[in-house]
Order: structure tokens, then sequence, then C-alpha cells
């Protein structure tokens, strides 16, 4: 058994970690061990299909002291006119860079990847087996409260009968190399991004809508991509659409009449208007993607899947028959699990979870620059509010109200206001820190967010109360 010692024993290298101990070196002087079982920084990026891509502008996505991307706008594409969203690829490249170019060199971290956290402050090298015991001075952080699943390293819940194809969105661009007939159909089975990922590469790389089935448990409601962008040139829609979504909250007589409102200011898109979505899990879209998603209308809303045969699919509310040479692919992989909240901070523990939703890089940089500048765990708890992620359509209110208060409590705060303001990762910020104040239409806008963020805090604890009687 080997014997080291550290500050802080952070348990996973992916965004979180990586994003926790980047803050962490730039605001103390502390020492940093990174354990992970992947062979390279960056989580699960590193297992995922290869045309995947942030479906956030890069610009606010990753850790605080390093761009991601090079601030450029697509000028092809689904994203057409909107900021780059970095590939896959780029995600996994661009961690590497931060490991290496910066926490390495910092001469404060030490990274031990292939090695398993076993607790206690002991990991185990998967390669050799040789154990580590880690004695740590202050605090060991969980950099795996997410428990993010993709695909290619996820079990399905859905039996796989003899005879059915079956593959994960990883072996679709590898299916020219396939020994066995082309395949005559698509049936893509789940209802989140990864699923419309895999329909936008199916219609983009040449399948017909036609030859595509799509199993889909619950429609969704979607973030249109055009409310999210940093550049002062899309104020309008990106300010301008937040007082629109606050007029929503505030104006709601019912989660149903919020989400009518929201899609009404096109805060919110969906691929299929004639369907009532079941669930918001901020997936991004811009209005190029929902249109060629759209046309995919053969559509299954049975439930479940529960077993796949050669021949058929058997799902919770009936059976629908497959043709030969059907490819399902699974999508069904949870990129965020249900796990109940937690205090951030727990005496020698800290467990990074979302004080701002939807953003993990954010939180996790957050969660860093308040335990190095604030002393005790209730203060640090009460600075860090964990934010629910929305499941269902009834829990978006109360994780928009945990948004709010974490975003009023921080604006009373000169020095951590003046940290998120310079942050990267803060997304709409400095957008409003440099609106200049001669500038009517922009004021008028702020003014309206204002009016109606007050408005929406009342009439969101009139919305959760409906929910709870
Ligand atoms: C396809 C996809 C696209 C996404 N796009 C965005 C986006 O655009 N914007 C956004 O904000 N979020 C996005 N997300 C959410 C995303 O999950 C987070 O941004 C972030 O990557 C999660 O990082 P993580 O560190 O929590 O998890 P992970 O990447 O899973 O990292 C956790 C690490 O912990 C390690 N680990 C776990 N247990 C142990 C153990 N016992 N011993 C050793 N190591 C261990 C794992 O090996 C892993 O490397 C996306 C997610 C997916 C799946």
């Amino acid at each position: 058994m080997q014997h080291i010692e550290t500050d802080y024993l952070v348990i996973g290298s992916g965004a979180v970690g990586l994003a926790f101990a980047d803050t962490l070196i730039d605001e103390t002087d502390a020492h940093i061990t990174m354990v992970d079982r992947h062979g390279k920084p960056g989580g699960h990026w590193n297992d995922a299909y290869p045309f995947v891509a942030l479906h956030q502008p890069s610009a606010f996505y990753g850790v605080n002291s390093m761009p991601l991307g090079n601030n450029r706008k697509d000028t092809i594409g689904v994203n057409k006119g909107l900021y780059e969203l970095a590939s896959g690829p780029e995600v996994s490249a661009y961690f590497e860079r931060v490991m290496n170019q910066k926490l390495l060199p910092s001469g404060r971290v030490s990274y031990h990847p292939m090695c398993d956290y076993v607790g206690d402050g002991r990991f185990v090298s998967i390669l050799s087996g040789v154990q580590t015991q880690v004695n740590v001075r202050k605090k060991t952080v969980d950099a795996t409260y997410f428990g993010t699943q993709v695909p290619a390293t996820h079990t399905p819940k859905f039996k796989v009968g003899d005879g059915a194809w079956l593959i994960t969105p990883n072996a679709l661009p590898q299916l020219w190399q396939g020994k066995r007939e082309r395949p005559r159909h698509f049936m893509i089975i789940g209802a989140g991004k990864t699923a419309m990922d895999v329909g936008i590469w199916l219609l983009n790389s040449g399948a017909q809508p036609d030859a595509i089935s799509w199993v889909m448990p619950r429609d969704s409601w979607l973030v249109n991509r055009l409310h999210t962008q940093p550049g002062p040139e899309f104020f309008n829609t990106t300010i301008g659409g937040q007082a629109d979504q606050m007029g929503a909250f505030a104006n709601a007589s019912s989660i149903d009449d919020l989400f009518k409102r929201l899609e009404d200011c096109e805060a919110m898109l969906r691929i299929y208007p004639e369907h009532k979505p079941g669930m918001f899990h901020y997936a991004t879209m811009s209005k190029g993607e929902v249109e060629v998603l759209r046309t995919i209308r053969n559509v299954i809303r049975l439930g479940h899947v529960q077993s796949i045969e050669a021949d058929q699919l058997v799902l919770d509310r009936g059976t629908v028959p497959m043709s030969a040479n059907t490819l399902c692919i699974d999508c069904t992989a949870s990129a965020v699990e249900k796990r109940p909240i937690q205090p951030i901070f727990q005496g020698d523990k800290i467990v990074p979870q979302l004080v701002r939703v939807p953003l993990p890089t954010f939180s996790a940089a957050m969660i860093a620059y308040v335990e190095a500048h604030y002393d005790d765990d209730a203060t640090k708890n009460q600075i860090c509010g964990t934010v629910p992620f929305p499941d269902s359509l009834e829990s978006y209110p109360a994780s928009t109200a945990a948004n709010m208060m974490n975003q009023f409590k921080w604006s009373q705060d000169k020095p951590l206001r003046q940290w998120i303001r310079e942050s990267r990762l803060d997304g709409f910020g400095k957008l409003i820190a440099e609106v200049d104040r001669a500038d009517e239409e922009k004021m008028g806008i702020l003014a309206k967010y204002k009016a109606n963020a007050m408005l929406a805090m009342t009439n969101i604890a009139k919305l959760m109360a409906t929910q709870k009687s």
C-alpha cells in the first residue's frame, strides 16, 4: 500500500471535478489529488458517440480559467447564425488541455487516472492493483454526484431477445464496416437529447424520414437556443427572452398555462405541436434542429420499451411489429440520474451539485470559490443553496425559484457578485453589466425583467402550492 498526502481529494475528473479544481487552484494555495477510473480527464465525454456536441454555446461551458472554442458563430447547418457548440472530441481535447496545461503545471495537482476510488481515502490502480491510501488534510470532494450515463456505458432496462439488432449511437458511423445486410429501417429508442441527436444524424446522413421510427415515452419541452446566446447582438432575445420568461411565470395560472406562455414567447419549443410534452430536462435546440426532427412522423407513444424481439417491440401499452433488418438504437441512458439533493458542504466532505440549473460547471466553480473564501459550512450552504434538476413539468417552478433565490443572495454579496461577473461560466451576467445606461431600449428590457421577476417570485409560490395541494 502506498501512502500520499493532499489537502483536497477530488473523486472524478469529469467536467465537475475539473471545474472545481480549476477554481480552487486559482483561489487558494491548496494541493489537490484527483482520482478517476477513466484514462483521460473529461469523464463521460470520453465515452460519448462521435457526433455528440454541446447543446449550449461553448462560450460558457468548461472551467473558469480557460476558454472553450473561439467565440465564432456557425455559418452552416442547423445551428447557423448562433454561437458555436463544441463537438464531443473538442470537449475531450479541451479537458485534456485543462489538465496538462493548467492543473498539472501548477505543481499543486496530482492526477491518478485508471484508478477506482473505493472509499475511506483509498484508491486502487485498475492496471496494477496497487492500493494508495490518501491522508486528506482538508476535504474529500465527491465529484460523481450527477452519475451521468451515456449509451456506451449504461445497461438498458429492457430485455433484448435473440435476433434483435440493437446498437448504441457510438456504433452508427461504423455501420459501413458491418458484415450483415444494411439496415432498412431505424428504430430510435428514447426521448431525450441523445435520441434527438441520433434523429438529426440519421437524417443528415441520408436516411429517409419514413425509414425512421421513434419510441417516445414522453414528448419534451426544449429550450430555444436563440435565447441562450452570449453575444451583445443577441441582447433582445437572450435578456429580452429572460424578461418574457419571467412574465410567463408572473402570469401563469397553472403548469399547462405556464408552458403555453413559454411557448408563445418562443422561450420553449416542442417538436410535435399537436402533442403535449410531459418532461423538461433543459435539452436545448435551435428551431432548425426542431424542424429537421419534425420530418420524422412515425412516433410510437406506447410507453417504455420492455423488450426488443427479432420481429417486434414490446412496450408498456402494446406491441409494434418490426420489419426485417430494423436497426434499434439505444438512446435510453440518463444524462442526469435522479438523486436526492443533499447539503453541498458536509464537514470534511464536499458534494458539488447544481447551484444554478442547468449549469454544472458554473456550479462547481462557484462552490470552489465559496469553499476558498467563506468560513463555516452553515454560511457556505446558505450561499450555495442546491437547486433541484427538474424532471416533470410540475418540478420546473421549484427549480426556477431556487435559481432566483440564489441569484438574489449572490447579488447582495459584493466580492461574490464581482467574481460571478468576471466568470466566463456565467452566461448572461456580463451582457447585463455591459449595457450602456443611455441605451433606452436595453434599459427598458432590464426594467421589464426586474418587474416581471418580482411578480414571478410571488406567483411561483402559488404555482408550487397548487402542486402540493
Ligand atoms: C450527451 C450529453 C451532452 C451534454 N451537454 C451538456 C451541455 O451542453 N451543457 C451542460 O452544461 N451540460 C451538458 N451535459 C451534462 C453533463 O453531464 C455535464 O455537463 C458534465 O459533463 C457532467 O460532468 P460530471 O463530472 O458530473 O460527470 P462525468 O463526466 O460522468 O464525470 C464523473 C467522473 O467520475 C469518475 N468516477 C465515478 N466514480 C468513480 C470511482 N468510484 N472511482 C474513480 N472514478 C470515478 C468517472 O470515471 C467520471 O470520469 C451533457 C451530458 C450529456 C450526456
